[in-house]
């Protein structure tokens, strides 16, 4: 399980590592869940929480990055099971309440070539269990309420609705609006509008943060989005 820290004594943690990356951020007794993966990491999470609410500790969110069903497809079964509110982006909600999925479209030639011809089954095997929203986010939304120094900031391109979490101006938890899969880039194999998420790569950078952890894959730095940045800035559209 992978661990980060910060310099104000928040921790990061990678609890479910792999298909979907799930992540707890704590402070003191205070825990916020980000996303909840597939089928598959819903005993993780189960254990998790089960284990936070017993020894007295305080979670009171989820945070859900955005609405595709490997980030979404445990959020019904948590709100069943656990006191937590669910947070979420508005451009993204009628898809939440439905267990639908936001356009997926590949960002290169051959990616967006399989969601052109294969779009309508890929969105009818991908349903998940509709789920409400508690906490409706548009800009910027602070979680000093939930006991933790930071704030969600809305990160569009990949989906419409698709947010970062920053923790303590240090660590964002970016969802899908980068990848952590090659060495040497962040660029998702899908983005459905791609100038839009470069956008929101430069709005990360505005921030402090010197990590970015992404929903796949394993973090990347400043360093290497600042230069991804530089070399998607005149990107031919597809
Ligand atoms: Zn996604
Ligand atoms: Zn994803």
């Amino acid at each position: 399980m992978r661990t980060w820290k910060t310099h104000n004594d928040s921790t990061i943690e990678c609890i479910c590592y792999g298909r979907s990356n799930v992540f707890l951020v704590s402070r003191n007794d205070h825990h916020i869940l980000i996303d909840t993966g597939t089928s598959p990491s819903y005993a993780t999470i189960r254990k998790t929480l089960n284990a936070i609410f017993a020894s007295g500790g305080k979670a009171e969110a989820l945070i859900l990055t955005h609405a595709h069903f490997d980030h979404s497809a445990n959020a019904s079964k948590i709100k069943a099971a656990f006191p937590l509110r669910l947070v979420a982006h508005r451009d993204d909600l009628s898809h939440f309440i439905n267990g639908t999925n936001p356009e997926i479209r590949g960002s290169r030639p051959f990616t967006r070539f399989i969601t052109d011809t294969f779009q309508k089954p890929l969105s009818g095997m991908m349903r998940y269990s509709p789920v409400e929203i508690d906490v409706v986010v548009d800009d910027r939304y602070d979680l000093d309420a939930f006991g933790i120094n930071g704030y969600i900031i809305h990160t569009p391109g990949h989906t419409p609705g698709s947010v970062s979490v920053i923790v303590d101006d240090e660590i964002a938890i970016v969802g899908d609006a980068m990848f952590g899969v090659k060495k040497n880039s962040v660029f998702p194999p899908f983005a459905l509008d791609v100038k839009t998420m470069v956008q929101s790569w430069k709005v990360l950078l505005d921030t402090s943060c010197s990590t970015f952890l992404p929903s796949h894959g394993s973090e990347n730095s400043r360093e290497l989005l600042e230069r991804e940045c530089q070399r998607y800035a005149d990107l031919p559209e597809l």
